[in-house]
């Protein structure tokens, strides 16, 4: 099977002239050039098309110290509430009118179909209209005093006010998404912030911060450096003027960065990895859950951090899932990005598709059943077929890694509490999801699973103003929702002696 490249004269004018300009650090309103610089490479082609700056431990303190000014002395600290509503209004509708511009790179970057970067775009612009509707809505508490001193009168109350300059990494999954989901509740709150994209899709933010110059934000406000984790991000989390991390990325960097975090004691938010289970009980609408739980793998590839990339079955309906679900994989069609056609696009990159790869090798060689017949193409690209696998233990690195790709492990299970041990098995606590039409078994299974999330009878889309987070290895804190914006708040106690 061949899959053509990227037809780049599909583009829009301005998408292209955009890849071929030179992309600074947008630092304190202004572009700053790039000192070194880091190619941008088309997972559909393993070609370089456009290149993005390699940030510095200097960049890095610069956008800090601008971030610094811009909250302490400058215009940042001094927008009003329904000053920033207007400018997070303002800023979603520049993001709606510059779709095709901002759903274009985002594919051509991450490899994502273009429909589904089109469904980002505006799920990014509703979470900034969301979190517009917040900043006149900020308050505290005022509980009555009653001292015990007599004739005495006090007067007490709390503000909540924002944590400071925040520093925001984000991964490549859903490139602009992610950078939305800590941006928006950010500037919310009244903090100013330094984003630091992830250096495998980083043009999105590049585009956005064009966007926030636009949209009359002031200087220093919202500053991005672009750059590898180890330097830029390194940079950003060790900086002392920092007060906040907020971190969506892997476990594994997630505790580097908690840990490098500790020693300036700053507040930090860890949205990480998952291993999501999928339940599937007899009584389920089973047409409608095989789709869900195709949905739920083997959407963006299976580089979604809800993947559900565990399916548990009750055995018996066990091969008519398992067979419905891999004759789902089998239908998708695998091409590039921009190709209308597409349905599944390529992983991030040459490392992922060897590890995806290799899970899959692995999990045959130790006895696994592969049930779709598709093999991963002959490409220059990073394409992965998906795959549906059987015959696997619950110990297998199978069920147990993430494995951020399209590849799903279906095992069988007899009754509920063997489902409910089985979903709860694992060091991730991200997400589950439950297919069932008995709404007691829904109501008894639900509230015990460990994780931050269960969808029931859907895939586990994101909604503005529902939180999304994690528990055990996949994190701590929240994003979107009342307690994303909490995150970016802390807590003043005022007492007041009146007599
Ligand atoms: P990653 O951890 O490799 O990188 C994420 C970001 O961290 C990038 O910007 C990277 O440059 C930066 N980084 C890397 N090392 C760093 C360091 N030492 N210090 C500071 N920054 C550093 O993750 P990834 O591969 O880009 O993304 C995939 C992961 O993200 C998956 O594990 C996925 O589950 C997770 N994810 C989680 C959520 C969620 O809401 N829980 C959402 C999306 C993705």
């Amino acid at each position: 099977m061949t899959i053509s490249a990227n037809d780049y004269s599909r583009l829009g004018s301005t998408t292209r002239a955009f890849i071929e300009r030179s992309h600074g650090h947008f630092i304190d309103g202004q572009w700053n050039a790039a000192s070194a610089t880091l190619a941008v490479i088309d997972p559909a082609s393993a070609q370089p098309f456009s290149a993005i700056g390699a940030g510095s431990e200097a960049d890095i303190d610069a956008a800090v110290q601008a971030a610094h000014r811009a909250f302490h002395h400058g215009a940042g600290g001094d927008l009003t509430p329904l000053a920033r509503e207007a400018l997070l209004l303002r800023l979603a509708g520049l993001i709606e009118r510059d779709a095709d511009l901002l759903a274009e790179l985002e594919s051509l970057d991450n490899g994502m179909p273009l429909d589904f970067a089109r469904i980002n775009v505006f799920g990014a612009a509703g979470v900034m209209r969301y979190m517009a509707g917040w900043p006149s809505r900020i308050c505290g508490e005022t509980p009555e005093v009653k001292m015990p001193f007599p004739g005495s009168q006090f007067f007490g109350y709390t503000r909540r006010e924002p944590v400071g300059v925040v520093g925001a990494i984000v991964p490549w999954n859903v490139p602009l998404m992610m950078a939305v989901w800590k941006l928006a509740p950010a500037l919310a709150a009244g903090c100013t912030l330094v984003l630091k994209p992830a250096e495998d899709a980083s043009l999105t933010a590049l585009a956005l911060a064009g966007l926030v110059a636009e949209a009359g934000i002031p200087a220093g406000v919202v500053n991005i450096v672009t750059g590898l984790g180890r330097d830029a991000g390194q940079a950003l989390v060790a900086h002392p003027l920092v007060a906040k991390i907020s971190f969506t990325g892997s476990t594994a960097t997630g505790k580097q960065i908690n840990r490098l975090a500790t020693e300036t004691l700053k507040k930090v938010t860890l949205e990480l990895g998952g291993k999501s289970p999928t339940l599937v009980f007899a009584d389920a609408d089973l047409p409608k859950a095989i789709t869900g739980a195709a949905n739920a793998i083997f959407t963006n590839s299976g580089q979604i951090c809800v993947a559900g990339s565990r399916l548990y079955v009750q055995r018996k309906c066990f091969e008519q899932v398992a067979e419905g679900v891999a004759r789902h994989a089998d239908s998708l069609r695998l091409g590039a990005g921009l190709d209308p056609a597409s349905q599944l696009g390529p992983l991030i990159n040459a490392r992922q598709r060897e590890l995806v790869q290799g899970y899959v090798d692995r999990a045959r060689a130790s006895g696994a059943t592969l049930l779709t017949r598709r093999a991963s193409p002959d490409s220059e690209g990073y394409f992965v077929a998906p795959a549906v696998l059987v015959d696997v233990r619950q110990s297998d690195p199978l069920v147990q890694e993430e494995i951020f790709g399209p590849v799903l492990a279906v095992l069988p299970f007899d009754d509920q509490e063997e489902a409910i041990a089985l979903a709860n098995d694992s060091r991730y606590g991200l997400a589950a999801s439950l297919w069932s039409e008995s709404l007691s078994r829904v109501h008894q299974v639900l509230p015990r699973l460990k994780c931050g999330k269960v969808s029931v009878n859907t895939a586990g889309f994101p909604y503005p103003a529902l939180p999304e987070g994690g528990t055990r290895q996949s994190g701590f804190g929240r994003d979107l929702g009342r307690e994303g914006l909490d995150g970016y708040l802390e807590t003043k106690t005022v007492l007041i002696q009146a007599s």
